[in-house]
């Protein structure tokens, strides 16, 4: 088989999976679910998201939890920025990595984040721009990239043109959103091999949702092509508040009990983060949606 002996995983649980949890929780009980993330040796941790709190509410302490987490080093907490007004807030509490979000789906970026795929470019433009003066690294979401709620199909070679596009703007790493979970593995693959026609795979992540069970098989087939990035998110924490039905992330215990068992390296030790993913359930008062972390008593690894 040809699998990567090394894959990092992006964990964005909480940002990702808390912003679309209904159940809030306070910013001390943030705080310590990242530390003990951080202590699973997750080499990086989305931590929040400096979007307008009246949009969502769940991140309006964002720059207390920034703030207040143990950085640990050689870890990183990137943090999701709309646009120049997040930036600025960013910048206030000192973000050494930022997220960018736009949709291969013209209809999903409208009723998004209420532009165009084009004007949503140009909203990054002065956000890089600040970004680059400060050495601020930055990471890319391409969302709706297997399909969207609204017009269905989503073409490849758009989602390929727009990858190029960002990491040319000067996005290190370009994370391929499958948003609401309609992919399957042939065109997991397919997305994989057209868009690194255009940007070395080394440059490319996947982030799967397991709405309908595909995101381990399709991780799985980008592995093979070469992948060697796939975010995940604790618990299967989270979805997407604007695409209706988008169950979670495919769950971060689950991913890496599939990678121990190819004998893939990450980094993370299983037990601290099925604990994670427990803690935080139990604080949101939700079911574990990882089926590992849901194994009792600690998974056998
Ligand atoms: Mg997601």
């Amino acid at each position: 088989m040809n699998l990567p002996k090394h894959v990092k995983i992006v964990e964005v649980g909480p940002r990702d999976g808390l912003q679309n949890e209904p159940n809030k929780i306070d910013s001390a009980t943030k705080v310590e679910f990242i530390n003990r993330l951080s202590a699973t040796g997750l080499s990086v941790i989305e931590a929040t998201s400096m979007v307008n709190p009246a949009r969502i509410p769940q991140l309006a302490d964002a720059e207390v939890v920034y703030t207040n987490i143990n950085k640990l080093p050689g870890v990183s907490y990137p943090v999701l920025i709309p646009n120049i007004k997040g930036m600025e807030r960013a910048l206030t509490v000192g973000v050494k990595e930022i997220a960018l979000f736009t949709s291969a789906s013209e209809s999903f970026n409208q009723k998004n984040i209420n532009c165009s795929i084009t004007e949503s470019l140009q909203r990054f433009e002065p956000v890089i721009e600040l970004a680059r003066q400060q050495n601020i690294r930055i990471r890319a979401y391409i969302s709706c990239a297997l399909g969207c709620p609204y017009d269905g199909d989503v073409k490849l070679e758009r989602v390929a043109r727009l990858a190029k596009q960002l990491h040319t703007m000067g996005c290190y790493e370009i994370s391929l959103g499958d948003t609401i979970g309609v992919g399957t593995p042939r065109k997991a693959r397919e997305m994989v091999l057209t868009v690194a026609e255009h940007v070395s795979i080394k440059h490319l992540a996947v982030h799967f949702h397991d709405t309908r069970g595909q995101a381990l098989a399709n991780i799985f087939v980008c592995l093979q092509e070469g992948v060697g990035v796939v975010d995940a998110s604790v618990a299967g924490l989270g979805g997407c508040p604007y695409a209706n039905g988008a169950t979670g992330n495919v769950a971060t215990e689950d991913l890496l009990y599939m990678l121990k068992g190819m004998d893939i390296e990450t980094g993370v030790d299983l037990n601290l983060l099925v604990d994670a993913g427990r803690f935080i359930c139990e604080k949101l008062g939700r079911e574990n949606q990882s089926r590992v972390g849901r194994v009792l008593p600690r998974p056998p690894m």
